[in-house]
């Protein structure tokens, strides 16, 4: 199969040139626009201010006859038609009676031409598909509603500019080119500083979780930035280096403790089976039993450990049924006959006949530890009572025993592993400190808790609340 190789960039450079490409996209479109329709709205003042012109020269024009003499004032009408020439109009005045009275092309041909050569040259230039020429438009003159001769003005059509308009026009240009080059100018450096303001935070993030994937777990990102998501990202990254800090400090607990748990029966083995191989001792049935207890101690150990680890590793793979609590406690508490015997203790089951929707194997296990606790803990002769219980959302069961019960400032550890309130009693007692870690795990593997209330030499109640399956 072919693989398409994707080129990778940074989010900074991703970030500047998305930045980039939408300021040159809104200035292209705004330059666009205005030139446009700076242009339209000129265009039509232009030719608007066209009109007022041709009606302010024949106004002015129609101005200098009077009426009582008949006569023109030629010297204005001189005056008018120069000055309109300039501005690039060339007119023609006649009287009533068709005679002209003054015509620019007559008084200075060679400048009229130079002028409408100026003009045609100058839009074909700047206006190259209007196609303009000069046209002549007669207009009357009149005063008092009585007409006076005409005026024929000639332009250039359908608009001219003449200079000043140009400049104005180009002005203009020069100004919306440097507005659009100065945006420019402030986006790069905006979107660069911006894009660099949002990828530090990450990169300092990669920076922190390549320490975390060095191993130093005790690394924590600050969650400040302004941006939600990388303080979201930030937490989650700390998140993770606790627990991955947490199952460290596990795992090196856990090979310190087994170690530990190991060196005291491997080394009595050791010293016995040495000192009874050199002949120091006498092989004797009570040495070779102790030998034995020891041996049984470290496949015990092992046997929990194994039992653990299975629990822990498998927690989602419960192999759930329906069944009797009542049931499996009796079967249990029958299974304990000769411990029972051995301390006289007596068994009470009591409470509602409550159905379990759980992994029976496993809540097996569960009553097996926590009932022979009861009976190792238990004073000789006392009772020990098995309660189960019914709720809307609950069942259970506590085992209440009258024993030796748990010190307060020992009752938070008794589920972690290898913990074993006073040791030496506990060793004698055969305790590994784990059975305790193992019910907490199927317990809560079920979805459910487990909870202790002990009075030192009073006893002790454990209790096993599950949710209704
Ligand atoms: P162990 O195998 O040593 O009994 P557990 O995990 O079952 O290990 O128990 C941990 C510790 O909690 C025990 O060493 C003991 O000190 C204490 N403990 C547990 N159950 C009881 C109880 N019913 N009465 C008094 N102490 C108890």
């Amino acid at each position: 199969m072919r693989q398409r190789t994707r080129t990778k960039r940074s989010l900074r450079t991703k970030l500047s040139s998305a930045i980039l490409i939408i300021v040159l996209l809104t200035i292209a479109i705004i330059s666009f626009l205005s030139n446009y329709f700076l242009n339209r709205q000129f265009t039509s003042y232009i030719a608007r201010q066209q009109d007022i012109k041709a009606q302010v020269i024949t106004s002015s024009i129609s101005q200098q006859y009077s009426m009582e003499t008949g006569q023109w004032n030629m010297n204005y009408i001189y005056a008018i038609g120069m000055n309109s020439l300039y501005e690039g109009y060339i007119i023609r005045v006649y009287d009533s009676n068709h005679n002209v009275l003054w015509d620019a092309l007559s008084h200075d041909m060679e400048l009229c031409y130079q002028i409408m050569d100026d003009i045609s040259h100058r839009m074909e230039l700047e206006y190259p598909q209007l196609h303009g020429e000069f046209q002549a438009t007669d207009y009357p003159l009149s005063q008092n509603g009585q007409t006076i001769g005409g005026v024929s003005i000639s332009q250039f059509g359908p608009f001219f500019m003449n200079e000043n308009d140009f400049i104005f026009l180009r002005s203009m240009n020069t100004i919306l080119i440097s507005v659009g080059l100065i945006s420019l100018a402030v986006s790069v450096i905006v979107g660069h500083l911006l894009a660099k303001r949002i990828s530090k935070p990450i990169l300092k993030t990669v920076e922190m979780t390549k320490q975390i994937e060095e191993g130093r777990y005790e690394v924590r990102l600050q969650e400040d930035t302004d941006t939600l998501e990388l303080d979201r990202l930030m937490g989650s990254i700390n998140h993770l280096a606790a627990s991955l800090q947490r199952l460290e400090k596990l795992r090196k607990q856990l090979t310190e403790d087994v170690a530990h748990e190991l060196r005291t029966p491997i080394t009595v083995l050791q010293s016995y089976i040495e000192a009874m191989a050199e002949g120091l001792w006498e092989v004797t049935p009570e040495r070779l039993e102790s030998c034995y207890e020891e041996a049984l101690r470290i496949g015990k150990l092992v046997g929990d450990l194994e039992k653990l680890s299975k629990i822990e590793s498998e927690s989602l793979k419960l192999n759930k049924s329906n069944f009797s609590l009542h049931h499996v406690l009796d079967k249990t508490v029958r299974s304990m006959e000769k411990e029972l015997q051995e301390k006289q203790l007596e068994v009470e089951i009591t409470g509602p006949r409550v159905m379990l929707y759980a992994d029976e194997e496993r809540m097996k296990q569960v009553a097996v530890n926590l009932i022979n606790n009861a009976i190792k803990y238990s004073k000789d002769g006392s009772r020990i009572t098995i309660q189960t219980f019914e709720e809307q959302v609950k069942v259970g069961f506590s085992v209440i025993d009258k024993g030796i019960g748990i010190s307060g400032e020992e009752l938070p550890f008794i589920f972690e592993r290898f913990y074993r309130a006073d040791k030496s009693r506990n060793r004698a007692s055969g305790g590994s400190g784990i059975g305790l870690t193992i019910v907490k795990a199927i317990v809560e593997a079920h979805g459910g808790v487990v909870m202790v209330q002990s009075e030192p030499m009073e006893g002790s109640i454990f209790t096993v609340t599950l949710p209704r399956g």
